[in-house]
């Protein structure tokens, strides 16, 4: 075969090979997977407004499954063609009125909230997973990590109390096997508060891995507060 014959067969199974097999090529390196305390949500300056289910428990919620780079940066917004369809994660529903709590104002039942981590960061997921199995992927990650249960075992309440922050960090990774980022906020007093955990998770959006790199915003002081809900 002649170099234009190689160079044809080449073409010819490149053709085949996006057309028919799967392409398990990802646009992104991992995923921050990330819960947000309640209370530390709402003890900021500017509040919160229960979902119209009522008060959420006293747990970690999901904020969201975020696809990320290992330089740190992040795809956002990769597919505007891909609206939030409510239709599609019927039977999740109240599971995510549980787990996945709006916290914004005015109070709603939280379509608003699911549809923003959705187009923003669900949509560059799309090569590994539909909106039904982000969602899902999301739900089943909560129940996998079990937070609020590693850190009550460890004697790290949500009693107002300050903790060090080693000492939760290590709480949770003898829970899930990895370290996690910690994001703190400042209530009204200005006190340090556990208000969000990243735990980093693979490309099939299943399996905790050691974070590539932490996030870098509100980082929390050696000692912080676990306010009551
Ligand atoms: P993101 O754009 O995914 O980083 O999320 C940030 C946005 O989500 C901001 O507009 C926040 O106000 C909003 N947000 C964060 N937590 C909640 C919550 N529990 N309920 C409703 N909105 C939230």
């Amino acid at each position: 075969m002649g170099a234009k014959g190689w160079a044809g067969g080449i073409l010819k199974f490149l053709m085949f090979q996006s057309v028919y097999l799967p392409q398990s090529q990802e646009d992104f390196d991992f995923f921050y997977f990330v819960v947000q305390w309640p209370g530390a949500y709402c003890d900021t300056k500017s509040s919160c407004c229960y979902p119209t289910s009522g008060k959420p428990a006293a747990d970690f919620g999901i904020h969201g499954l975020w696809p990320n780079y290992n330089s740190s940066s992040w795809p956002s917004n990769c597919d505007p063609d891909s609206k939030f369809d409510r239709s599609q994660i019927e039977d999740l529903l109240s599971s995510m009125k549980k787990n996945w709590p709006t916290l914004s104002c005015p109070s709603n039942e939280g379509f608003k909230f699911w549809k923003h981590e959705w187009e923003k960061h669900g949509t560059c997921a799309e090569s590994v997973m539909d909106q039904h199995e982000y969602f899902e992927a999301a739900l089943k990650l909560k129940d996998k990590a079990n937070l609020l249960q590693t850190l009550t075992n460890a004697e790290i309440n949500p009693d107002d109390g300050f903790y060090d922050l080693k000492k939760i960090t290590k709480a949770i990774k003898d829970g899930i096997g990895f370290t996690p980022g910690l994001q703190c906020n400042k209530d009204r007093e200005r006190n340090d508060q556990l208000y969000q955990i990243y735990i980093c998770v693979d490309t099939s959006g299943t399996e905790f891995i050691e974070c590539p790199v932490l996030p870098k915003g509100g980082k929390c002081p050696s000692k912080l507060q676990f306010a009551k809900f």
